[in-house]
C-alpha cells in the first residue's frame, strides 16, 4: 500500500537508538511511540518517562543495561498520557521507587470517576482509529510522533501511581543531579518539564516534537489551551537549553537550533489563534476558516511543523469550539435537521437513491473523494442503496488515506474503512 512519501520519510525520526546526550544522560528513541530518558548518577538512575507498554520498556531496559547496571531510583512523569506512564513497573524491577508528577496529574488510568456518565466507549472506539490499533504495521506506517511498527504487549500495564506531587517550580537533588521541575502546560495542563542546569539539557515532555502540535486530537479531547501552550514555548526558551530532549522524536542539539524551533512552534500556534480569531470576528463559520487557514511559508516549510501529528485545520476548529462553542453563528443551524431527515429530503430532491449513487460514483472517478463520501453518507443515513454507497465510501477513505500526511487521519480513514467493510451485508 502506498502512503504519503513525507509520512514514510518521517520514520527516520524513529530509528531505534539510545542517543547519548552527554557522558551520563541518554534518551531511548524509536522503541515505542514515546521516549525514555536516563540520567545515570554514581549510585542510581533518574528516569524521565516510562513509555507505553511493558514490552517496549523491557526492550529499552535490556538494551540500556549495556550502558549501566545501576538501579533506577526515581521516575519522573512529564505528564499523564498513557504512552509515558505505562512501563514504570518494568524499570522499577520490583524495588520501591520514588515516582514524581505534577500536583494536577490525572490520567487515563487513574482519577476517572466511574460513578458519573462519560463517553468512554466512544473515546475508546475513536482512539483505536486515531492510533490505527489493529491495522497492520504496513498499513499504519506511523502514529505521527512514533513508529507504526512497535510492541503492543502490556499496553498501559506497568503504571505506578506517583508518590510525590510537585507544584510550580521545585528543586530536587536525586542521584547527584540538581534538577529543576517546572510546571509547563501545553499538550496537557498537567505537564512538567525537567531542567538539568549543569548540562543545559531540557526534557520538554510533549510540549515540543517534530510535528505540528496536536492542539486537537481526533480521538476526542477537551479544549487544549492554545495561549498557555504558546506561552510555555517562551518559558522553555528562557532556560537557554543547549540540548532539548522531547517526549517523542529525536533530540534537538544546539542553542540556536532550539531557540529557532521553539520560536517557530510558538509562532505557529499564535498564527492559528490570530487567523481563527480574525475569521470569527468577520462572522465566518469554523469550516470556512479552517479550509482557508495556512501557516506562513517560513513556518510551513519547517520539518518540525509538518502535519504528521497535529493538523492546522483541526486546530483552528478546536479553537473556535473551545472559545465560542459549537454554534457557528448561523441561526439556521440552531434547528438543523438531523442527518437522516436531511438525507431523505436531499435524496428525494435529487431524483432518488439511484441518481445519488450515480453522482457518488462519478465524483469518486473524478477524484472528488470528499464529495463522493458526502453523497454516500446520505444514502447510508437514509438506508437506501446502503451497501453500494458503503463501498464507495470505503474506496474514497482508502484513496484519501494515501494522500494525507497526517498519521491520525490516515489511521482513522483506514480503520473506519475496514469497519464499514465488516458491516457490509
Ligand atoms: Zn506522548
Amino acid at each position: 500500500m502506498p502512503a504519503h512519501p513525507d509520512l514514510v520519510a518521517q520514520n527516520a525520526q524513529f530509528t531505534k537508538k539510545i542517543h547519548k546526550l552527554s557522558d551520563n544522560v541518554f534518551t531511548a528513541v524509536g522503541y515505542a511511540a514515546s521516549n525514555v530518558h536516563f540520567l545515570v548518577g554514581e549510585a542510581g538512575i533518574v528516569l524521565i518517562d516510562t513509555t507505553e507498554t511493558t514490552q517496549a520498556a523491557e526492550n529499552i531496559l535490556s538494551d540500556f543495561r549495556a550502558i549501566s547496571n545501576l538501579p533506577i531510583t526515581t521516575i519522573i512523569y512529564t505528564h499523564s498520557h498513557r504512552d509515558h506512564i505505562s512501563g514504570a513497573k518494568v524499570f522499577a524491577e520490583g524495588r520501591d521507587v520514588e515516582v514524581i508528577a505534577s500536583d494536577n496529574f490525572t490520567s487515563d488510568l487513574v482519577g476517572v470517576d466511574q460513578s458519573r456518565p462519560a463517553p468512554n466507549k466512544a473515546l475508546m472506539a475513536r482512539t483505536k482509529r486515531h492510533f490505527g490499533i489493529s491495522l497492520r504495521p504496513d498499513e499504519r506506517i506511523s502514529v505521527g510522533v512514533g513508529p507504526g511498527d512497535r510492541p503492543m504487549k502490556g499496553m498501559g500495564a506497568g503504571y505506578i501511581e506517583p508518590t510525590q506531587r510537585i507544584s510550580e517550580r521545585t528543586q530536587l537533588n536525586r542521584d547527584g543531579f540538581d534538577l529543576e521541575l517546572v510546571k509547563a502546560p501545553g499538550e496537557t495542563p498537567d505537564h512538567i518539564v525537567v531542567w538539568l542546569a549543569s548540562q543545559k539539557i531540557l526534557f520538554s515532555g510533549d510540549n515540543f516534537y517534530h510535528a505540528f502540535p496536536n492542539l486537537y486530537a481526533i480521538r476526542g479531547t477537551p479544549y487544549r489551551d492554545f495561549d498557555a501552550w504558546a506561552d510555555t514555548m517562551d518559558q522553555l526558551m528562557a532556560f537557554e537549553p543547549e540540548v532539548l530532549a522531547p517526549g517523542h522524536t529525536q533530540p534537538v542539539v544546539g542553542a540556536d537550533a532550539i531557540r529557532t524551533a521553539l520560536t517557530d512552534y510558538r509562532d505557529a500556534i499564535r498564527h492559528v489563534v490570530s487567523t481563527t480569531v480574525e475569521g470569527m470576528n468577520a462572522g465566518l463559520d469554523p469550516v470556512t476558516i479552517a479550509a482557508d487557514l495556512r501557516l506562513p511559508d517560513h513556518l510551513a516549510s519547517k520539518p518540525y511543523l509538518q502535519e504528521f501529528y497535529g493538523h492546522v485545520g483541526y486546530a483552528s476548529r478546536a479553537y473556535f469550539a473551545g472559545t465560542l462553542g459549537w454554534f457557528d453563528g448561523n441561526p439556521t443551524n440552531l434547528g438543523e435537521l438531523p442527518p437522516v431527515a436531511e438525507a431523505l429530503k436531499i435524496i428525494r430532491l435529487a431524483g432518488g437513491a439511484d441518481a445519488v449513487l450515480l453522482a457518488a460514483k462519478t465524483a469518486l472517478s473524478d477524484g472528488e473523494t470528499q464529495w463522493a463520501m458526502e453523497l454516500a453518507d446520505r444514502l447510508i443515513f437514509a438506508d437506501q442503496q446502503k451497501d453500494a454507497a458503503s463501498k464507495i465510501k470505503i474506496q474514497a477513505l482508502r484513496y484519501i488515506a494515501d494522500f494525507t500526511v497526517n498519521a491520525p487521519t490516515r489511521n482513522y480513514y483506514l480503520l473506519a474503512a475496514r469497519e464499514l467493510e465488516e458491516n457490509l451485508a
